[in-house]
This record gives C-alpha cells, structure tokens and sequence, in this order.
C-alpha cells in the first residue's frame, strides 16, 4: 500500500493544507486537500472517497473534485463512510444550496458522485484495498479506519479525543504496519483539545499505551500549524522513536 500525503494539518494557511491522503492513486482518505495538489489526470483516477467525518477540513475538495471530472469521466466516485456521516454530508452539503448535489448530476442514474454506506466494524471490500469504520470520539459523529491490503493493515484515526474502540479493533490486525494519529494542541492546550475532540503529543501518547504493538512506526497528522513548532518539539520530548510528524508530500510505503 501506498499513502501519499497531499495535506495534514488542521487548518489552512500559506503552506499548509488539511488533511488529505492518496492511496494506491484511486482512493482518497478524508478530501480537506485533492484538488490544489493532483493534476486533473490524477484526479480522474479517483474511483473512492474514505470519509471520516464531516467536518470541512476533511470534505470540502469533495465538491471541487466533482466539479472538475464531471464529463470526463463515466464511473462515479464512491463516497464511503458510516450512515450516520453520509447523512449529514447529504442534507448540509451536497443539498443543492451549499452545493449542487453532485449524487443526482448529470442524471440519477450515472451520477459523478455515489454514496456508499458501511456499517461499523463491517469490512468493505474496494478492490485492492478493504476499509472498516471504527467510531472515535470527536464533536460530530466520526469514524477512524482499518485500511488493509495484501502487504498489511494500516489505522487512521481521523479526529478523535481519548478512545478505547479503535484500539481494540487495530489490535485485531495481525500484520499492523502502520498508525496515522491525530495530535492538533499543544500539551498546554489539552482542556481546548479535549472538548474540541482532539488529541495532544501527550494525549497520543497515552493512547498508545492502550496497544501492545510498541513497534508499529506512528505518523502524526493534524496539527494546527500555527502550533507546529510547539507540537514538534512536545512530540520529540516523549523521546518515542516510532513517532513521525508527517509533511505534505510525504510518501509512505507499507
Ligand atoms: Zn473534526
Ligand atoms: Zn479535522
């Protein structure tokens, strides 16, 4: 499996995108950045959208992808996450007032957009790849992800505060290779990280703890870049040699 990072923090500013991530060139993990780093033609190669939950950081190139591939090419997109997600990314986004509803266009039967439900905890078999939504804690409904391949298993975490499930769900994985964990605060601003739903390096560190996988490389994702210098140094404190704070462009191989 391929991952490559198109954005991973959690805002935007000059240099600095939301989180974004190619896998294997035909599926994207959470959409806050597609369409200001892939070309066109890597855009029309997307057949999948792994969502983990509505916020826009990790939607809003969703609806400018779909722009840009309309009539060039005759497969929909799938848009896969839980019900509950989907739901609410139907009625507030794709609703034809925020923006067009891109499931119905150009016609219900061959629309650029599809929705694809999948249950909690149930493996959803894309091809190369298969997915299982885990739920996190965050503000809004929210899922993490096992994503596996023939080479091995990877966890996404999405956004989440503390949590027990996804833990126990990565550690069924035999052939783990891989954690992508949220950190957005400082250690300092842990009250504001815990009721926004987020994590700080000390946060993560203490979920780690709940997984005997001790040589599993961790890649840090979603840092509020306005703190990125704080969060690096805090995550280099912890002296825990796995853990990697990811930059866009970053490729990892598994
Ligand atoms: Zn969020
Ligand atoms: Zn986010």
């Amino acid at each position: 499996m391929r991952i490559k990072v198109l954005g991973c923090y959690g805002s935007e500013m000059p240099g600095y995108k939301t989180s974004g991530f190619l896998i294997n060139d035909d599926t994207l993990l959470d959409a806050g950045t597609v369409v200001s780093v892939l070309s066109v033609e890597d855009q029309l190669k997307i057949d999948n959208i792994i969502i983990s939950h509505t916020h826009l950081d990790h939607i809003k190139d969703i609806q400018f992808l779909a722009d840009n591939v309309i009539g060039k090419r005759k497969r929909s997109i799938n848009l896969i996450s839980i019900h509950g997600v989907l739901d609410v990314l139907r009625a507030n986004i794709l609703n034809n007032i925020i923006w067009p509803d891109f499931t119905t266009i150009p016609s219900v039967n061959r629309p650029i957009l599809k929705f694809l439900p999948v249950k909690e905890k149930e493996e959803l078999n894309l091809g190369d790849v298969t997915v299982k939504p885990v739920k996190t804690t965050h503000t809004v409904e929210a899922v993490g992800y096992v994503i596996k391949d023939k080479d091995g298993a990877i966890v996404y975490t999405g956004d989440t505060c503390h949590t027990d499930r996804l833990w126990k769900t990565a550690m069924q994985e035999d052939n783990l290779k891989a954690i992508f964990a949220e950190v957005s605060f400082p250690n300092g601003m842990a009250e504001l990280a815990d009721v926004s739903g987020h994590l700080t390096a000390e946060g993560l560190n203490e979920e780690l703890r709940k997984m005997n996988r001790k040589q599993v490389p961790v890649y840090v994702f979603h840092m509020k870049p306005q703190y990125l210098d704080i969060i690096e140094k805090e995550i280099a404190l912890l002296k825990n040699r796995r853990m990697t704070v990811l930059r866009q462009g970053d490729v990892i191989q598994i």
